[in-house]
């Protein structure tokens, strides 16, 4: 019998975990497959762990992987990947917007053999504030102009995959980690499933806007060398203007005696310019500080506790 692999990222999910392990325990158990679930505690403080713990108890399919501190959830999702023993891997978020339901459905589509990945794509985006509706859309669209791999819009972290897509997305050991960009880096045929959005049924998000924007950002910078060909088309761009006006300039001091006069406008160009710089500065900056972090190589997760002997402690 195949056994799938749910990972279930949960950081202070308390009001949520219960109804989440309840449905997605209904569902699983009317599947034909085996399963274990791995939940990974992302460094909690509302006792997550403790209720981790007492399902543990109870249910000898539960996994539970606490971590030494919050890592943020690529870092958990990259820690229960490394810990699969299935033989097709799931992930889920554990606030019930990725619908449990859609699990066999998924599995199917992968178990075929004619898809790799059965992934879920929002097909709207009711109940989500209209800003980040409209962010994340125009998100969508630039980065698909400009980035390596196709990111769907949509699409959300909740896959299911074979063994084979987990372990070399597991091989793949970047720190700046982007899922969506990866899945779709990686390539195999991904069966797109679509669904209704839903409202997370209990906690808050721990997403704020700005924390959205910085993960866009992580996602261009990470998939995408454009903002630094833009920087050297545009430095060319501004030499030939500069060279340009001052042909004009020379022309109209020789030939009609007419000085350009004026230190207003000089400020400006200087000042516009400046910022030019700095930004494309910035944006060089961001690139280095990314290979910094690379270069380290440290540990993507620190497994502090879990309930299975054979865990990959440190990944
Ligand atoms: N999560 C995590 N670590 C974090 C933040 C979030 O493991 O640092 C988990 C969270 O518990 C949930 C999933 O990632 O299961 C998605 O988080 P959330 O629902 O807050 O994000 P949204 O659905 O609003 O994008
Ligand atoms: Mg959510």
């Amino acid at each position: 019998m195949a056994l799938l692999s749910v990972i279930v990222p949960c950081y202070n999910e308390c009001e949520a975990l219960p109804i989440f392990y309840q449905k997605l325990k209904e569902t699983l158990s009317g599947m034909e497959c085996g399963h274990e679930i791995i939940f990974v505690d992302d460094g909690s403080t509302d006792g997550t762990a403790e209720l981790l713990r007492r399902f543990a108890e109870d249910d000898g399919t539960v996994v539970w992987l606490s971590l030494s501190r919050n890592f943020g959830k690529e870092a958990a999702m990259y820690a229960g990947l490394s810990n699969i023993r299935g033989d097709y891997a799931a992930i889920m978020d554990c606030d019930l917007q990725d619908p449990p339901e859609m699990l066999p459905e998924m599995l199917a589509a992968v178990e075929s053999g004619e898809y790799s990945m059965a992934a879920a794509r929002r097909v709207d985006r009711r109940g989500e504030p209209p800003i980040r509706s409209f962010f994340a859309r125009r998100f969508y669209k630039f980065v698909n102009r400009i980035c390596e791999s196709e990111i769907a819009d949509g699409a959300r972290d909740f896959r299911v995959m074979t063994r084979e897509v987990a372990d070399i997305v597991v091989s793949m050991h970047e720190h700046n980690r982007f899922s969506k960009g990866i899945f779709s880096w990686v390539g195999f045929k991904t069966k797109w499933v679509p669904y209704v959005n839903r409202e997370r049924v209990a906690g808050k998000t721990k997403w704020s806007f700005w924390h959205l924007f910085g993960y866009a950002i992580d996602g261009i910078i990470n998939f995408s060398h454009v903002p630094l060909t833009i920087a050297s088309w545009f430095g060319l761009f501004m030499t030939f203007f500069a060279f340009v006006t001052e042909l004009v300039v020379i022309v109209r001091r020789l030939l009609f005696d007419e000085p350009v006069a004026g230190w207003a406008s000089l400020v400006c160009i200087i000042v516009f310019i400046g910022g030019l710089q700095l930004f494309f500065l910035g944006t060089i900056g961001n690139y280095i500080a990314k290979l910094y972090r690379e270069s380290k190589g440290r540990p993507h997760y620190i497994v502090e506790k879990s309930n299975r002997d054979d865990v990959k402690k440190v990944g």
